[in-house]
């Protein structure tokens, strides 16, 4: 018997994302191998994080690398560097330190939430968010007047979460607050690319190992080395109940390592989903871009008339039949629903494509 069976906890098809809710991703068969082995034996978790953060650093071409629970873990641990650079007295007072340099400047467009706010996570770090700007326009002077001798850092969210509207872009960002001698965050959580956001000078890149790279319940930090190593004196403090395990690091460095390796095909995935859905009479399936990364999904457009019903109907139909089907919920509008391939296990779209015929021929 499954796990899930012997539980009787459901096991649902996602066709929404890498999301938290539904399990964030599928574990590659080596990822889950290197978990099942680091499990069976101890090891000097020290070496273990020094490990992880060279192989990590290597690859996102950084100076030094920090595993840590998730990206808002990352976050925490980002402001509690900076805040305290790394000093043991300061460490052990996080998030209540006696310093007045703790202001996080953040724009109003990027305090964003994501499951849970970014804000609690820059004050877990002990920092006081500073908002600045508007969600439709935030530029140069309002950076620039925010800046002052409180200032610790300034946090960008790079994040389709984010307001897409008017914001600074990240290399203007990173000029004003160097001309300030002051560290750059950014949060890139669900980012594909691991190098950009480095090269763009970015201080401190933090990421979920569980979104994009596809590994166990985890995230990393990574960036120049001093605000590496304050990260990593974290542990003796506010990043202690957000530890991670040794099975999940070993996860975290092999789906790292294959997500730099490996390319992905989605492509036959939504020529199927296409093809099938299109054939169904009163629906049109048409392929999509996301709104700011470079991934593909499939959008069905329904005419209500001849398929007597709306896309909310149909969505509502899919989670509550069987098998369960989560579709991307953010895109649902009362015409169209969204298909993410990327979390979809081989053979799952053929399911989908049953379904959604099913449903709307009434069988
Ligand atoms: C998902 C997400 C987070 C949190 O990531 P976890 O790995 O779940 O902790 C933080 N910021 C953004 C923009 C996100 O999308």
């Amino acid at each position: 018997m499954n796990i899930y069976e012997h539980l009787q906890v459901n096991e649902i098809i996602n066709c929404s994302g890498k999301m938290t809710p539904y399990g964030s991703s599928i574990l590659e068969k080596d990822v889950a191998e290197s978990m099942k082995q680091a499990s069976a034996a101890y090891v000097k978790m020290d070496d273990l994080m020094d490990k992880a953060g060279e192989v990590i650093a290597e690859i996102c071409q950084g100076e030094a690398a920090c595993v840590c629970a998730g990206a808002s873990a990352g976050i925490i641990l980002s402001v509690a560097a900076i805040i305290t650079k790394g000093d043991p007295y300061l460490v052990e007072k996080v998030p209540f330190v006696e310093t007045n340099k703790k202001d996080i400047i953040i724009s109003c467009g990027h305090l964003v939430h994501f499951g849970a706010t970014i804000h609690q996570m820059i004050q877990l770090g002990g920092g006081r968010v500073k908002e600045v700007g508007t969600v439709c326009k935030t530029v140069e002077y309002h950076y620039e007047n925010a800046i002052d001798e409180n200032t610790a850092a300034i946090l960008y969210v790079k994040s389709h979460h984010a307001s897409q509207t008017g914001q600074l872009p990240l290399a203007e960002v990173v000029n004003i607050a160097h001309k300030h001698h002051l560290p750059v965050i950014l949060d890139a959580a669900a980012e594909e690319d691991l190098k950009t956001y480095l090269s763009c000078g970015c201080d401190l890149v933090v990421y979920s190992g569980a979104k994009a790279i596809g590994g166990p319940t985890s995230g990393f930090v990574v960036g120049k080395k001093n605000l590496i190593q304050a990260c990593r004196k974290q542990y003796g403090g506010v990043a202690r109940p957000m530890k991670v395990g040794k099975e999940n690091i070993a996860g975290l460095i092999k789906a790292i390592e294959n997500y730099n390796t490996k390319s992905y095909d989605y492509q036959p995935k939504l020529d199927y989903m296409l093809q099938e859905f299109n054939k169904i009479n009163g629906i049109n399936a048409s392929l999509i871009k996301d709104s700011v990364r470079d991934i593909y999904r499939v959008k069905l457009t329904l005419d209500p008339i001849k398929t007597n019903m709306d896309a909310h109907e149909l969505d509502q139909k899919l989670k509550n039949g069987y098998p369960v089907i989560f579709t991307r919920k953010y895109d649902v509008s009362n015409l169209n629903l969204v298909f993410d391939p990327r979390p979809m296990r081989d053979g799952d779209e053929i399911i989908v494509c049953k379904r959604v015929k099913e449903i709307i021929e009434g069988i």
